[in-house]
């Protein structure tokens, strides 16, 4: 028996597709696109986002409401007020949300406003919440941490499907290394290594990888030819006004050549962008 039997691959096994919605899904040949801000903050803020995005489409919202910021003085989040705000959204414009959960007493309030919920790269190996979080009845976005090996990912994995949580996405978001050109260095070599390696779906996150708006783009076409099940992208109304991550952010418009970008690059190794529109762009 080997300590990542019930997320490797094998011949018995097939590609784990998760619905995070009945119109929504990952693994399959479509692509998962998420985007939206660092950080919700404001209900104004992710109406303007979520009326965009619904028109780009993106399959799945984001937003942080309780953020891991490096320093304790950092903005740290609108808390159960942003929870609120996205219940909101997600109910008045029919798109599914996700956002971090950073610590076990948040899991209940968050499982019960969202339809994903992430586990950050900080918390990769916060096993007893990994432990919390694999017996929720949710899709969980499973970020590697920014030192971890790929062992240590799928082994980070393998505590939530162990805990009976089989709905893990894992979620390449850039490793640290010596240069501070960029943010952290977006590892495709192990995107290519986990679609070997594991049946779970695999995407990419080049905005905290990169660090730059500018780089962002080329490295999210770069993860779907590489394979990746989908990308999660920052963008935001007024990048550089954002609260967190100002400069990794896309602007709303970016968003929408980025995604007809995408199209060909999918289409090209077998995927599909999706088309429809997939919630509600004329909620007020
Ligand atoms: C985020 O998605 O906003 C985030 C904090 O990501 P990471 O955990 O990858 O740094
Ligand atoms: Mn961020």
């Amino acid at each position: 028996m080997s300590d990542t039997q019930l997320v490797s691959k094998s011949d018995s096994v097939q590609q784990t597709v998760i619905h995070l919605t009945p119109h929504t899904r990952v693994g399959s040949e479509e692509l998962l696109i998420i985007g939206g801000p660092c950080t919700v903050e404001s209900l104004e803020q992710m109406e303007q986002v979520a009326r965009h995005l619904a028109t780009v489409p993106v399959q799945l919202l984001r937003g942080g409401v309780y953020k891991p910021r490096t320093s304790p003085y950092s903005f740290q989040g609108l808390g159960l007020e942003g929870l609120t705000i996205l219940r909101d959204i997600r109910q008045r414009y029919s798109v599914p949300v996700v956002t971090e959960v950073m610590s076990i007493p948040q899991l209940e309030a968050i499982a019960e406003a969202v339809d994903v919920l992430q586990i950050g790269s900080r918390n990769m190996q916060n096993f007893e919440l990994l432990k919390a979080v694999g017996q929720v009845n949710r899709p969980v976005i499973l970020k590697r941490g920014l030192s971890a090996t790929l062992q240590e990912f799928l082994l980070a994995a393998e505590y939530i499907l162990s805990h009976g949580n089989s709905q893990v996405i894992l979620c390449e978001r850039g490793i640290r290394s010596f240069d501070p050109y960029t943010r952290n260095v977006l590892d495709l070599g192990v995107v290519v290594a986990l679609k070997q390696l594991t049946h779970l779906p695999v995407i990419v996150d080049p905005s905290h990888a990169a660090g730059k708006r500018e780089l962002v783009g080329n490295l999210a076409k770069a993860a779907i030819a590489a394979g990746a099940d989908g990308v999660m992208i920052e963008c935001h109304p007024q990048p550089e006004k954002s609260v967190s991550d100002a400069r990794q952010a896309l602007s709303l418009p970016e968003m929408t050549t980025l995604v007809t970008q995408l199209r060909p690059i999918a289409t090209a190794v077998g995927r599909r962008v999706v088309e429809a529109e997939p919630f509600n762009v004329a909620a007020a």
